[in-house]
């Protein structure tokens, strides 16, 4: 084993995890040891915008003071109970976010893909005890280029290779059609037998920020009424303000018959996730049929509370839909051979670059743009997301407006 010089460098804290650590990602080669609202730090003290926020976990801010009041004085008084026992946070969670989002009953869990999994599991229970479905027939329809996360079952019906290659066997039962496609769903809906489900993000976030026509989810929901059919939404990161609204779907006015959320729930604290739906749906499963050690527990209960209340008290979907507008414009004025496309919703935005998906133009722009002060990092080869915390100010949009548009030029 060869020792790694112990010099707190970032060169120093990418060794080791070349060395001790899974290759299961490709980072951009920066090591943040500070975080405070829009700002990072590096172990060097270089202060960057964070454009990537977590991938949306940390809407409300790195480090939001209120949530952090309320995480360190929950982890001083109870952390965890286990659902074994009840504990006198969770209750309290679980009104103020059925309330907040219109539903009978919340599940809580963890990580966004063990919602997406509660999703699945809920919409087949469903599927077999209301609906009236044969054993084991329940199939759920997803959408090409879909990410909901990396469990084997959700792979299974990933559309992305590297997400799926030689993780197989893949859980059957899923039925993959193009996003953005009401026809195809038509076709599906009439044409395949025990469809249960639509598992859908309102805008695919991996993908590259793919925002759909409008009108597109407001059809899928009228014909999955039509046909008795779960509109399940996974609002892992379009939900909780990112977008310019509490969640993505409202700006169709649509309510889905599922709704998960994720990342944001804590603020960027700890993995808290939940799944919302009305009784019908909810008390198909039964105490000992689905669970979580950690899902529910006390600190999670109390950050989630809080997280969600700065979201609202600091106005951060009016803030995301006013700046982004503005980002987007300035965006789309900027004269660049680069620039191939701008587009998003709210402050969850995507540039696509004038390159191969194969080539390395756009990681050669994050790598300027980190030069320059704000992280961003590539999905799908030639997109980059460009998605800071909600609290941003219009004076810091400018400023990051700015650096973007010079970096554009150095690198033409
Ligand atoms: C991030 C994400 C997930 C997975 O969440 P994890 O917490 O990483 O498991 C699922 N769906 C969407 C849309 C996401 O953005």
């Amino acid at each position: 084993m060869s020792a790694i010089t112990p010099i707190a460098t970032t060169d120093y804290f990418i060794q080791l995890e070349a060395q001790y650590g899974a290759h299961n990602y490709h980072p951009l080669p920066v090591v943040l040891s500070k975080g405070q609202g829009v700002h990072v730090w590096d172990v060097e003290g270089k202060r960057y915008f964070d454009f990537l926020s977590g991938y949306s976990a940390v809407n409300q801010g790195h480090c939001h003071p209120a949530i952090i009041a309320a995480f360190t004085e929950q982890a001083q008084q109870l952390t965890l109970t286990s659902r074994a026992f009840y504990n006198d946070k969770l209750g309290l969670f679980e009104e103020y976010i059925t309330q907040l989002m219109g539903y009978d009953k919340v599940l809580p869990m963890n990580t966004g893909v063990e919602a997406v999994e509660t999703a699945i599991k809920l919409c087949r229970k469903w599927a077999y005890e209301v609906k009236g479905i044969g054993k084991n027939a329940a199939k759920i329809v997803v959408c090409n280029d879909n990410f909901h996360g990396r469990t084997t079952t959700v792979v299974s019906f990933s559309s992305d290779i590297s997400s799926r290659k030689n993780f197989g066997p893949y859980t059957p039962g899923f039925i993959n059609i193009p996003y953005n496609d009401v026809e195809s769903l038509q076709k599906v809906l009439e044409t395949e037998e025990n469809i249960v489900g639509f598992l859908v993000e309102p805008i695919q976030g991996e993908a590259g920020v793919i925002v759909p026509d409008e009108g597109y989810l407001h059809s899928c929901k009228k014909l999955c009424e039509k046909h008795g059919v779960l509109f399940i939404a996974d609002e892992i990161q379009t939900g909780l303000c990112r977008t310019g609204k509490m969640l993505a779907c409202d700006h169709e006015a649509v309510k889905p018959d599922i709704l998960i959320l994720g990342k944001a729930l804590s603020g960027g604290t700890m993995p808290i996730s939940a799944v919302l739906a009305n009784d019908a749906i909810m008390l198909t499963i039964k105490p000992g049929e689905h669970g979580s050690t950690y899902g529910g527990n006390p600190l999670a209960a109390v950050t989630a509370i809080a997280a969600l209340k700065v979201l609202q008290e600091e106005n951060m979907a009016e803030n995301a839909e006013m700046l982004g507008a503005y980002f987007r414009e300035e965006l789309r004025k900027t004269p660049s051979a680069l620039l191939k496309e701008v587009r998003g919703k709210g402050l969850l935005n995507a540039i696509e670059i004038n390159s191969g998906i194969e080539d390395d133009t756009a990681w050669n722009l994050c790598m300027a743009l980190k030069e320059n002060g704000l992280l961003a990092k590539p999905t799908h080869g030639n997109k980059i997301r460009l998605a800071p915390p909600l609290c941003i100010t219009s004076e810091e949009i400018k400023e990051c407006i700015f650096i973007i548009q010079k970096t554009l030029k150095e690198i033409e």
